[in-house]
C-alpha cells in the first residue's frame, strides 16, 4: 500500500458523494486507524461532517469478517482457506454456464467501491456473457441518469459545487436535502452562496434540515413549498406554465430565454401542446398548494439571472422518475438556464463512488463512459481493447435481476451491496434470494444479504485499499490506503482479478493487474472521458470528467457551446402527470414516504456500526402530522405499528409537522424496522427505479411507552 505507516495518508471520505478528503494514520498497531483532518483537500479544504469525522470507527470494529466462510451441509458457515472459497466459486461460476447459460447470473456492483473494482466486476460479467451487471444507483438517480443522458447527454451534474457557489442567484432545490445528506455542499457552498444573496426554493412533502439551514419559513425571499409526495409533475407544470403565459404577455421580461430555445433546444411546440390544456387550479389542489405560491415560485426562478435546479431522490424515486427529471430539464432548458456557471440541473449523488461506479460501466445498458451495449461501433471499440466480445443486448437491472431469483437467474455475485434491505418489499426479496442456487458475497461485515449467501469473502476497508472515486460533481479523486488491519482479508480488486484468471481459459490475459493503477490504465482506454487522466495527473486534487486528452484540465460545467446529443441540441419534451402506482384508499389512507438521515447511510451496515451515528439515532421512528396524530390517538413518543400491503414494522411516533397532514416519513437505515419492508417494488418504465418516495400506508397505536 502508499502510506508509510506512521504517516498519515490522503484519501477520500468513504461516506457521501460530496467527496471530502480526509486523513488517515495507522498507529502502533494495524488496527489502530485514526481520522485526521486534511486541510488542502481540493473539496472541503479540511471542513467534516459528523460522517466523515466517525468512518475511521468501523475500519477495526469487532464485527469485521476476517476470515472466508463456506455455508457446509449443515446449512452454518464453516471458516474455509480462500483455496477452498475461489475453487467453489469457480465451480459454481462454471455449472451455472453450463447449465442455465450467462444470463442466469447477476453480478452487483458497489457505489462503496472504487472504480477500479466496478471497472473489474463489469468486465468479469461480461467475460461470462452476460450484461446482467448493475450497482446501487438503480436505487437512487436511475432515472436521473437515463433523463440527463438522452435528453442533455451526460448522466451527471452540468456544474459544480465551486461554480454554484460563486454565480447561482437561485437554489431550486426539488426533492433533495443537502442539508441532511451533503452537509458540506450544503454549508460550504450553497449556504455561502445564500448568506451573499441567493433565493432558495425548497420543494419537499417534508421540512428537513435544508428547509432549517436556510431558514426558510415563506418569506417574500425564500419559499418551501411543502407538496403532496409523487405531484412534482402537476406542480413544475403549473411553473412551466406560468412562464409561458407570462412571456407572451411581457416577453420583454426574458422569462423564456428564445435566442437559446432557437439556437440549443428541440422540442419546445411538444412542450407547448402539452401544456395548453393544463388546469392550473386543479394540479395546484392536487399538489396540496395554493397556485399563487406554486406562481411566485415560477417568478422568482424564471427572473433570477443564474438559477440552478438541484434534484434528489424525491423527484428520482418514483415510477415516473424519468419524467420527473425531464420537466426540470425543460425548466431549465426554456430558461436558458444550462451551459454556464452557476445554473444547470443538478443531482446530488448519495454514495461516495456512486458517479464512478455508473462512469465505468456497472450497469446493464452502457459500458465504461455510458457507450451503449446495443451501439454496434461503441461495443466494438471496447471489444478491440479487450480482446474478447461483448453480449449485444442490454441485460437486466438490479431489481429486475432480484425478481427473477430462481427463475431466469440462477446465480448471484454480490460485492459490497446488500439487496435484503436495500431492495423495495423487502420481505419478498428474502424469500426470493433463498430460491437462489449459489450465491457469493464479498463485503467487510456479515450484512443481512450475505447472511443467505453460500459463500462470504471477506473484504478490506475503504481505508485499507487504493484507488480512484468520482464525486458528485464529477471529480475523480485519488483513496490512498493504510496496511491491512486483518491479515486474511483481501482487496476487491485482488478477489475478482483471481476468479477471473482461474474462471477463464484467457483469464490471465484479461485479469492479471499488478496494482490498481494498472487497471485505471485500461479503463481510460475504453472511457473516453477519462482517458486524459493518470494517477499522477489526479495528484491531490482531482480533475472533474470529461478530460479527453491527457493535457484537458477537465470542465466545472458542461455543455457551454453544444449539449452532447446526437443533434447537439437539448432536448424537451411534453410531460403528462402520472401519479404513484399506490394512492391512499379506505384501507390504506395515508402517504407513505421514506428519506434518509444525516448520520446514518443507506441500509447501515457501516453507520449502525459506528459508536458517534448510531448514539445520534439508535432506533428508526416515524414522523406523523399533529392531526394525523389526533384522528389515530396517537401521542409523541408511542410506539405504532406502520403498514403497508406489503408488511408491516413498529417504530416510535414523532408527532411532528415537519410532515405534510395524510403524509408518513421514515427511513430505511435499520435492520429490526426498515421502510423497505412497506414499500412498492413498481418501476420505472425506462429507468427502472423503484417508487421508494411513495406507497398507501395505515398505522396504529402499539405500546405507549
Ligand atoms: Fe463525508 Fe459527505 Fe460528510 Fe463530506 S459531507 S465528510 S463526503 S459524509
Amino acid at each position: 500500500m502508499s502510506g508509510d505507516t506512521h504517516e498519515p495518508v490522503k484519501t477520500i471520505c468513504p461516506y457521501c458523494g460530496v467527496g471530502c478528503g480526509i486523513q488517515v494514520q495507522q498507529g502502533d498497531g494495524p488496527g489502530d486507524v485514526q481520522f485526521m483532518p486534511w486541510g488542502g483537500a481540493p473539496v472541503n479544504q479540511g471542513r467534516i461532517c459528523i460522517k466523515g469525522g466517525a468512518a475511521t470507527e468501523v475500519v477495526d470494529h469487532e464485527d469485521r469478517l476476517t476470515d472466508p466462510l463456506i455455508r457446509d451441509d449443515s446449512g452454518e458457515f464453516r471458516e474455509a482457506t480462500w483455496e477452498e472459497c475461489y475453487e467453489f466459486v469457480v465451480d459454481e461460476l462454471e455449472r451455472i454456464h453450463e447449465s442455465y447459460g450467462p444470463d442466469s447470473m447477476g453480478f452487483f456492483g458497489s457505489s462503496k467501491t472504487m472504480n477500479e473494482e466496478n471497472y473489474l466486476l463489469q468486465k468479469l460479467a461480461r467475460r461470462y456473457g452476460t450484461n446482467n451487471v448493475d450497482n446501487c444507483t438503480r436505487m437512487c438517480h436511475a432515472s436521473t441518469v437515463w433523463a440527463l443522458r438522452t435528453s442533455l447527454g451526460a448522466g451527471a451534474m452540468t456544474n459544480s459545487m465551486t461554480d454554484l457557489r460563486e454565480e447561482c442567484d437561485l437554489f431550486w432545490i426539488q426533492g433533495a436535502n443537502p442539508g441532511e445528506q451533503h452537509p458540506i455542499a450544503n454549508s460550504q457552498y450553497f449556504r455561502q452562496a445564500v448568506l451573499e444573496g441567493a433565493t432558495v426554493i425548497q420543494i419537499d412533502p417534508h421540512a428537513n434540515k435544508t428547509t432549517r439551514s436556510f431558514q426558510i419559513d415563506d418569506t417574500e425571499r425564500h419559499q418551501h413549498l411543502q407538496l403532496n409526495p409523487g405531484t412534482d409533475i402537476p406542480l413544475l407544470t403549473i411553473v412551466l406554465q406560468t412562464i409561458l403565459e407570462h412571456h407572451e404577455a411581457n416577453p420583454e421580461d426574458g422569462w423564456i430565454d428564445e435566442a437559446f430555445v432557437e439556437a440549443r433546444t428541440e422540442g419546445f411546440e411538444d412542450l407547448k401542446e402539452t401544456l395548453a390544456d393544463v388546469d392550473k387550479e386543479a394540479a395546484a389542489e392536487e399538489c396540496g398548494l395554493p397556485l399563487e405560491k406554486i406562481e411566485l415560485a415560477a417568478e422568482k426562478y424564471a427572473s433570477a439571472d443564474n438559477a440552478a435546479i438541484f434534484t434528489g431522490m424525491g423527484m428520482s424515486q418514483h415510477a415516473c422518475g424519468v419524467d420527473n427529471v425531464q420537466n426540470e430539464i425543460n425548466l431549465a432548458l426554456i430558461t436558458g438556464n444550462l451551459g454556464r456557471p452557476g445554473t444547470g440541473v443538478n443531482p446530488l449523488r448519495g454514495q461516495n463512488n456512486v458517479q464512478g461506479t455508473c462512469d465505468v460501466g456497472a450497469m446493464p445498458n452502457v459500458l465504461p463512459g455510458y457507450q451503449l451495449v446495443d451501439d454496434d461501433e461503441a461495443r466494438t471499440r471496447v471489444e478491440n481493447v479487450w480482446g474478447f466480445e461483448i453480449p449485444d443486448e442490454p441485460g437486466l437491472t438490479n431489481v429486475e435481476i432480484s425478481h427473477q431469483f430462481g427463475n431466469a437467474v440462477r446465480g448471484l455475485y454480490v460485492m459490497g451491496e446488500n439487496p435484503v434491505m436495500s431492495e423495495p418489499d423487502a420481505t419478498s426479496v428474502i424469500e426470493r434470494i433463498q430460491d437462489l442456487e449459489f450465491m457469493v458475497v464479498q463485503d467487510i461485515f456479515m450484512t443481512e444479504t450475505a447472511e443467505y449467501a453460500d459463500v462470504v469473502l471477506p473484504a478490506t476497508t475503504w481505508a485499507e485499499r487504493d484507488g480512484t472515486v468520482t464525486n458528485t460533481d464529477r471529480r475523480v479523486q485519488r483513496m490512498r490506503g493504510v496496511d491491512k488491519v486483518h491479515e486474511n482479508t483481501k482487496h476487491d480488486l485482488e478477489i475478482l482479478s483471481t476468479v477471473g484468471m482461474r474462471l477463464f481459459d484467457d483469464g490471465a490475459k484479461h485479469f492479471d493487474f499488478d496494482d490498481p493503477e494498472a487497471v485505471f490504465e485500461e479503463l481510460r482506454q475504453v472511457c473516453p472521458s477519462y482517458h486524459g487522466m493518470s494517477y499522477d495527473r489526479l495528484g491531490e486534487d482531482g480533475i472533474q470528467w470529461p478530460c479527453y486528452e491527457p493535457g484537458d484540465e477537465g470542465d466545472p460545467f458542461l455543455y457551454e457551446h453544444e449539449f452532447d446529443t446526437e443533434s447537439g441540441k437539448g432536448h424537451i419534451e411534453g410531460i403528462s402527470h402520472t401519479p404513484p402506482a399506490e394512492t391512499p384508499d379506505d384501507e390504506y389512507p395515508l402517504i407513505l414516504t421514506t428519506a434518509r438521515l444525516e448520520e446514518h447511510y443507506n441500509t447501515g451496515t457501516m453507520s449502525r456500526r459506528s459508536p458517534t451515528l448510531n448514539r445520534q439515532t439508535p432506533e428508526n421512528f416515524v414522523d406523523v402530522h399533529p392531526n394525523d396524530a389526533e384522528r389515530y390517538g396517537i401521542e409523541d413518543g408511542d410506539e405504532v405499528v406502520l403498514t403497508s400491503r406489503r408488511g408491516e414494522i413498529t417504530v416510535e411516533a414523532q408527532v411532528t409537522d415537519d410532515i405534510k397532514e395524510g403524509v408518513v416519513w421514515t427511513t430505511p437505515h435499520f435492520a429490526a424496522a426498515s421502510a423497505n419492508v412497506l414499500t412498492n417494488d413498481v418501476l420505472d418504465e425506462r429507468a427502472k427505479i423503484p417508487e421508494y418516495k411513495a406507497a398507501a400506508a395505515d398505522i396504529e397505536v402499539g405500546i405507549t411507552r
